[in-house]
């Protein structure tokens, strides 16, 4: 496999599949986060660096109809341009004779931006005669969009099959790699895993995958009542999948058999309804009256989660503690990534991965303050569940 850091770019146009899928402001169409053309900049500054020139493909939004001008990457063209601090031709199109031949001609240092990819669609569905017109335009090929790798596209996966030796993982990508390997084939111990969020249902695979590798597993958020439940605890009207309460308990057996402290929740915060402002208690999370509903986890539970999580040298997150999107029920949520941000400070290794979890830490400012915050949500949920994405096996393939 080829290593961006070593691969020789000088004189060789390259295609790099990004994720510009920003949002855009439903009126100006002016991008309203950036954040994702900035993480791509190392990688397209390295290969122009390097004397090669630059094909970005990438898709925006979803169309349905084909070209809806919404989703044309024109709309953040200039933007990108401004960035990069370069400027980025438009080719109009993806395949057509004219992008062609803009590509044929890109100089060293040069860049241009195809056309919304998913306007065709021979992307979604993997069409192999697409994704070799899409080869056409460079000598190299480089992935660096982790948010569809666990997608079979022509632009993350098929392509990559008309590079043989000339396919590598942009930065991004592989500091997305080297996190969940950290996390999971770590030589540091303690190892522990937070896995909230709304059900066991979701969350089930990779549950049982991190019982092969943590040392503590805290679960937390909305699947913790199932897990209550199953034990005999009085849940009241929480969350509870009642189609699950015998997988709550096997995973209780697994873990004790494989050495693993599983944590649930001891207390929550309880209200009167799903509301910020609904009437609010902290009882013993098996103790829930009837007509009230566990929204976060309590003091205790947070202060024991916390004594954990600092004691830890690698720490893996993935789903909020509570329904942190409501203020008055955000504490536990908060004091899991407070304690995170401690145990970074003192050393251990932290990822936060997957979509509700890093807009918590974004939710609190403290992505800055953590080892890594993943940029693929459904990618690294399938990644840390120990899947083989697609987008990253046609690259090591
Ligand atoms: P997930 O996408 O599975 O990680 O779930 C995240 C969602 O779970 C968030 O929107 C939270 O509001 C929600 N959630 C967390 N705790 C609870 C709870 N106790 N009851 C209901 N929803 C919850």
């Amino acid at each position: 496999m080829q290593s961006i850091q070593t691969y020789d770019f000088s004189g060789k146009r390259t295609l790099i599949r990004v994720d510009f899928n920003v949002p855009l402001d439903k009126e100006t169409l002016k991008i309203a986060d950036d954040t994702r053309i900035r993480a791509a900049v190392p990688t397209i500054k390295h290969i122009l660096e390097s004397g090669g020139s630059v094909v970005v493909v990438s898709h925006l939004g979803r169309p349905k109809l084909g070209n809806e001008p919404q989703f044309s990457l024109k709309n953040i063209v200039a933007h990108t341009s401004k960035i990069l601090g370069t400027e980025v031709k438009f080719a109009g199109d993806c395949i057509g004779e004219e992008a062609l031949k803009m590509s044929a001609n890109l100089k060293p240092g040069e860049v241009m931006m195809l056309e919304n990819v998913r306007y065709y669609k021979h992307e979604t569905a993997g069409t192999i005669s697409f994704a070799e017109k899409l080869s056409k335009h460079a000598d190299v090929y480089v992935n660096d969009a982790f948010g569809t790798a666990h997608r079979a596209h022509a632009s993350t996966t098929v392509v990559a099959k008309f590079f043989p030796n000339d396919k590598m993982f942009g930065f991004l990508i592989e500091r997305e790699i080297v996190a969940v390997d950290q996390v999971l084939n770590s030589n540091l111990k303690p190892v522990t895993a937070i896995v909230g969020g709304a059900k066991v249902s979701s969350k089930i695979t990779i549950i049982e995958r991190l019982l092969n590798n943590v040392d503590n597993l805290i679960v937390g958020g909305g699947m913790a009542y199932t897990f209550v439940k199953a034990s005999g605890g009085n849940v009241g009207n929480s969350l509870v999948e009642d189609d699950y309460l015998e997988t709550a308990n096997k995973i209780k057996t697994a873990a004790k058999a494989k050495g693993v402290n599983l944590f649930i929740p001891i207390d929550t915060v309880v209200a009167d309804k799903f509301d910020n402002d609904a009437n609010r208690e902290q009882v013993l999370i098996d103790q829930i009256p009837n007509g009230w509903m566990g929204l976060d986890v309590g003091e205790k539970t947070s202060l024991e989660c916390a004594d954990i999580i600092k004691n830890s040298k690698v720490v893996l997150w993935n789903g909020p503690m509570g329904v942190f999107e409501m203020e008055n029920f955000q504490a536990g949520t908060a004091a899991v990534a407070n304690a995170i941000v401690e145990a970074t400070a003192e050393g251990a290794f932290s990822l936060i991965g997957g979509g509700d979890s890093v807009a918590a830490i974004n939710k609190f400012n403290l992505g800055d303050q953590v080892s890594h915050v993943s940029t693929g949500g459904g990618a690294m949920l399938e990644y840390l569940e120990g899947k083989e994405l697609p987008g990253i096996q046609a690259i090591k393939g």
